[in-house]
């Protein structure tokens, strides 16, 4: 050991690390720091330090001017939902500084190539994570009839418990309940999960009041059926979705649920009640919400409204972005008013739990309703900070909340030595302008910097 010692000393590693130098981070924990170097080595932070002394790197990227957040996450994404969508996805999210997604619905079959492929070694591509099927009960709503086929049927509980036990061994990161389970399957659902230490993400069942389900549940999307519960006639709408739902008519599950929602979801906003509502939200105190802004209040903002648009269908497969600019037109010229106040409810009730302290996550779910994968989270940002987030706390929903979920906060959503090297640069201040997130100069995904030309050059190989 002694005879080593020497020659140890004259082959000082050299540092094989780059830094981002000179720079101001944000993150929603540390709050802003300005002036600083980070340094990352693999898929770690190494360093941060001020920027007064230099960083031991073997690059350097200057930072100066310039802002570095945490990558973000899409929370809410479904990656084979369309064909078209399914190569392109991972580099139009890098693109835009998504580097990880939540997939909260699809079969395994479609999910399992897909998510080995994003896993493999080198693969340039976003952390993903993802649920499998949606899980639903006796109905099923996405059965591949009328709506793509990502949902799978659990008549009992038995059913429930083996299916998920399956999901298990075959690797899934958390599961997803959907609407028409019953109680006894939703409670069957939730000890299983547990059981096996699975995160439990969901939609209200329509057989379960919110401030029920709500509680056994880690996150709740779209703030579904919760409208239903802050009306200050709940319980009896409750009882009549209950005799519904044993569907004497023999209904298909999409057409179930469909009629549920006309029948009581803009009846129960009009029938509001604070008190009612103060009670449910105080139920769902730690049951994150994803309320999807993009998509439930997509008509007080649509994507086609916006300037930089046109330069986002550019980057989306040619049979998609044709079928969407005729969409958009359509739906241009037919505002819906209906779709207008469900939209304000739910900047509302985004509001209202947050200033509540209900923890909010920020998801897309990309790529329905003319939903640029990536693009979109950005406007969920916006969306977020008009429902009364502050610019820092929305970029919290997209970093750490998300990582809170999988229980990876100490691993990923700040800038910290020992965290993943997920990073975004930007050109400005988010904190300014939320809507500075989209002026990105750069992404670190797992530990390698693309500038913004190698990211578009990505999107345009994929
Ligand atoms: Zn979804």
């Amino acid at each position: 050991m002694l005879l080593l010692l020497p020659l140890f000393a004259a082959c000082q590693p050299r540092a094989t690390g780059t830094a981002i130098t000179n720079v101001t981070l944000i993150d929603a924990v540390n709050g802003i720091r300005p002036n600083q170097n980070v340094v990352f080595d693999g898929d770690q932070i190494t360093a941060v330090t001020s920027s007064d002394t230099a960083p031991d790197a073997q690059r350097i990227i200057d930072g100066t001017g310039k802002f570095l957040i945490p990558g973000l996450w899409d929370f809410h994404v479904h990656l084979t939902y369309d064909d078209n969508f399914i190569e392109s996805m991972p580099a139009l999210f890098l693109s835009y500084g998504i580097t990880s997604v939540r997939d909260t619905g699809g079969l395994m079959h479609k999910m399992l190539p897909v998510v080995e492929k994003m896993r493999s070694q080198d693969a340039v591509a976003p952390r993903v994570f993802f649920a499998g099927p949606l899980l639903d009960g006796e109905f099923v709503v996405y059965d591949g009839v009328s709506r793509p086929e990502i949902g799978v049927r659990n008549s009992t509980p038995g059913e429930a418990r083996a299916t998920i036990k399956e999901l298990a061994a075959q690797g899934v990161d958390f599961i997803k309940i959907y609407e028409m389970v019953s109680p006894a399957v939703f409670d069957a659902m939730v000890e299983t999960a547990n059981e096996l230490g699975l995160p439990i993400d969901s939609h209200v069942p329509l057989s379960m009041r919110a401030r029920v389900a709500g509680p056994s549940v880690d996150s709740i999307e779209h703030l579904r059926n919760i409208e239903m519960d802050c009306a200050g006639n709940a319980a009896e709408l409750h009882e009549a979705r209950l005799a519904l739902l044993e569907n004497p008519d023999g209904m298909p599950g999409a057409e179930l649920r469909s009629s549920l929602h006309s029948l009581q979801r803009m009846p129960a906003i009009d029938s509001y009640d604070e008190e009612q509502c103060d009670q449910t939200l105080a139920a769902l105190e730690s049951t994150m919400q994803v309320p999807t802004l993009r998509l439930g209040a997509f008509s007080l903002a649509p994507p086609y409204r916006r300037d930089d648009w046109e330069a986002a269908l550019l980057r989306i497969p040619p049979t998609v972005r044709e079928d969407w600019q005729a969409a958009a037109v359509e739906m241009a010229e037919a505002p819906v008013q209906e779709f207008i106040d469900f939209g304000e409810w739910a900047m509302f009730l985004t509001g209202r739990m947050h200033a509540r302290g209900i923890p909010i996550g920020a998801g897309t779910d990309t790529p329905i309703l003319l939903s640029v994968p990536g693009y979109s989270l950005h406007s969920e940002l916006e969306y977020l900070v008009r429902a009364g987030l502050s610019p820092i706390e929305a970029l919290g929903s997209a970093t750490i909340r998300p990582a809170e979920f999988f229980a990876l906060q100490d691993d990923m959503g700040t800038i910290d030595p020992g965290k993943k090297a997920d990073l975004v640069l930007l050109d400005a201040s988010p904190l300014r302008d939320i809507a500075n997130s989209r002026k990105i100069s750069g992404v670190v995904t797992k530990g390698v910097f693309y500038d913004r030309d190698a990211l578009m050059a990505l999107v345009d190989a994929s």
